[in-house]
């Protein structure tokens, strides 16, 4: 945990790309670094831009539920984003952006080392693993360079779509039964 913090703090002074101008608060991650499952979303909303905490407006609600209902912990579990600082209107982050940020899910990952990568969404599907569409890979698990990774909806658009509310629904019972 140490080891996690004193990274945290490193992050925080972090001015790689220009979204550090209008961010609030720098929303690291949140979780043990013993943590076997590791969530990774888009970006900071409104509501963790303030706050610093990862997945606590409306997204994150509809997460903690769907965790709830299948029973996964999320004080066991880690969660973080792709882009560490709030883009301006929760706009797309731009290729330069996920570029600037990607040395720090990076060493996230490399510290916490979890057995399963649960990708949020079409951006960190394609930041991690640039395999094409998210809707072909979706729903299952994919082991890459001995990473195992599971790909599925961001819960923003299940909020947008209850067409992909149901199959994010579905996706997590399929997260859980390998949890
Ligand atoms: N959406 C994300 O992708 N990440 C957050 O931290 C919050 C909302
Ligand atoms: Fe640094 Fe990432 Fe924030 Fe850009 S988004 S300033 S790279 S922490």
């Amino acid at each position: 945990m140490k080891k996690l913090n004193k990274f945290k703090k490193e992050v925080e002074k972090c001015r790689k790309c220009s979204l550090w101008k209008t961010r609030k608060k720098i929303v690291f991650g949140e979780g043990p670094v013993s943590a076997k499952i590791m969530f990774l979303g888009e970006a900071p909303g409104k509501e963790e831009d303030k706050t610093g905490i990862p997945f606590c407006g409306r997204a994150g609600k509809l997460l903690d539920n769907l965790l709830k209902e299948n029973k996964i912990d999320r004080k066991k579990v880690y969660i973080t984003s792709v882009i560490k600082c709030r883009p301006p209107k929760n706009r797309i982050p731009s290729k330069e952006e996920l570029t600037a940020c990607r040395k720090w899910w990076q060493k996230q990952i490399g510290i916490i080392k979890p057995k399963k990568i649960i990708l949020l969404g079409r951006v960190a599907f394609n930041t991690v693993l640039g395999l094409g569409e998210l809707g072909d890979c979706r729903g299952r698990w994919l082991k890459v360079k001995n990473q195992l990774y599971f790909p599925t909806y961001h819960p923003a658009a299940a909020l947008r779509f209850p067409r992909i509310k149901k199959i994010l629904e579905k996706d997590f019972k399929k997260i859980k039964e390998n949890y």
